[in-house]
């Protein structure tokens, strides 16, 4: 029978409130608890200070069944973590002979003298289990009180932390509780599509839906629609999902860029590879952004042939044949412009298929008719050439970024658009 099993999480170290540390512990053990059928629903922070760690576990076991602390089990005097729970449950510390050997094993095969500071930890709360550090010296403890609560705590070093949740704490807490349920996420990603006409798009399936649950997150240059199920077994889980992310796929299509932790870039790679088509980019605004993106991903070399930061007016017209009259005329930053660009680079690299950005990243060199944030995005293919204009209302760099996404979007529809063909 599965028991109520209400997570907390407690991390100690003054470093974490001076904000030199940044806390990425409570974020994966959130993550992983919640992988693991567990709840997290509270946690709090305090520093290396043996009456404030007493004060916050001592509330943390008044609302939940599951306390996990990490931090300040180190060897050194501020590391406090071990002392405040003993004190707090009331029961003394005792010298753990084979956690003692252990470290002066880790020692002798190291060659270093061990110190009296590490003998320290070799002292845990009576009645507490080990749990062995397979990374470092500090020990962790899990700790079960008479009525079934359980207070586990684990080193702060992120590494040690991690194999001691998964390997030890985690198998522990869910078979104390019973617990049988999985929760899983899956991300889909969208991009060239606003926030509220995504929403639109499937404000029915988010508000109807209950298992699986949709959560939308929006970043500037796109939307992650994250899929979360709880379940008794992965295949019933993956099947709920798999449905939910059939109804949304029907809805936003193309929109749809990629799941989970696969970038744009990543996408637009794979389609070069397999409709075996190379590229060259022109780049205004961007400043090569777009051509580090491709050029981030293995094996890149198979489809990207070149890139040219074009900045000045010159260089448009002496690298890739921007006929002046067309810079004096329209102005560097527009749409003709943009569109020579493109076919201009596509003639000198003679690629399949070009990209020419040209755009005012901001925040100055903007004009009534052209604002800071206007920018055109061509891409020319032996089908012709096309071209998008955008009009970014960010700072710099987030305009460089939306700029290089909307380009590589434009790619990316291309490839599927002709590989459908
Ligand atoms: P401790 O177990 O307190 O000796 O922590 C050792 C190291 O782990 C220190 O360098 C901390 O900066 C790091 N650390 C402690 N707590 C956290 C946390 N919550 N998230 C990330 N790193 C941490
Ligand atoms: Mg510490």
């Amino acid at each position: 029978m599965e028991r109520q099993a209400r997570a907390e999480i407690l991390t100690v170290g003054t470093e974490l409130l001076l904000g030199q540390t940044i806390d990425t512990n409570s974020a994966y053990i959130g993550e992983q608890l919640a992988a693991a059928g567990i709840e997290v629903h509270w946690k709090s922070a305090v520093g290396d200070h043996e009456g404030h760690i007493r004060e916050a576990l001592r509330a943390a076991l008044a609302r939940s069944e599951i306390v996990i602390t990490t931090g300040g089990l180190g060897p050194t005097e501020d590391d406090l973590t071990c002392l405040a729970v003993a004190a707090e449950l009331g029961r003394p510390l005792i010298l753990d002979k084979t956690v003692l050997e252990s470290i002066r094993h880790r020692f002798t095969d190291r060659a270093i003298v061990m110190s009296r500071n590490n003998e320290r930890q070799a002292m845990i709360p009576e009645g507490a289990t080990v749990l062995p550090n397979r990374n470092g010296t500090a020990p962790g403890f899990a700790i079960r009180l008479r009525d079934g609560r359980i207070v586990a705590a684990v080193p702060g070093v992120p590494s040690e932390m991690r194999l001691m949740l998964n390997e030890q704490v985690i198998p522990r807490l869910r078979e104390s509780f019973g617990v049988t349920s999985t929760i899983r996420s899956h991300i889909l990603k969208a991009c060239g599509i606003a926030e509220s006409t995504l929403d639109e798009t499937i404000s029915d399936l988010i508000r109807l839906s209950r298992n699986p649950t949709i959560g939308v997150m929006a970043y500037p240059d796109e939307i992650h629609i994250r899929l979360t199920v709880k379940s008794e077994s992965e295949a019933e889980g993956d099947r709920l999902l798999d449905e939910l992310e059939t109804a949304i796929r029907a809805r936003l299509g193309d929109y749809l860029f990629g799941r989970d932790e696969e970038r744009l870039e990543e996408v637009v790679g794979r389609l070069l590879l397999e409709t075996r088509a190379t590229v060259a980019v022109a780049e205004s605004c961007t400043g090569g952004l777009v051509c580090h993106r491709l050029t981030n991903l293995p094996g890149s070399s198979a489809y990207f042939i070149r890139g040219d930061v074009v900045y000045a007016n010159e260089a448009k017209e002496r690298l890739l044949d921007v006929p002046h009259k067309l810079i004096a005329e329209h102005g560097a930053v527009s749409r003709p412009v943009a569109l020579a660009m493109a076919i201009g680079m596509r003639q000198t690299a003679g690629t399949d298929l070009a990209l020419g950005i040209t755009g005012i990243a901001g925040p100055g060199g903007g004009s009534a008719t052209k604002p800071v944030g206007l920018t055109y995005i061509a891409l020319a293919s032996e089908g012709g050439v096309i071209c998008r204009e955008h009009r970014f209302l960010a700072d710099r760099d987030t305009n460089k970024l939306l700029a290089s996404q909307s380009a590589l979007d434009i790619l990316r529809r291309h490839l599927l658009s002709s590989r459908h063909a």
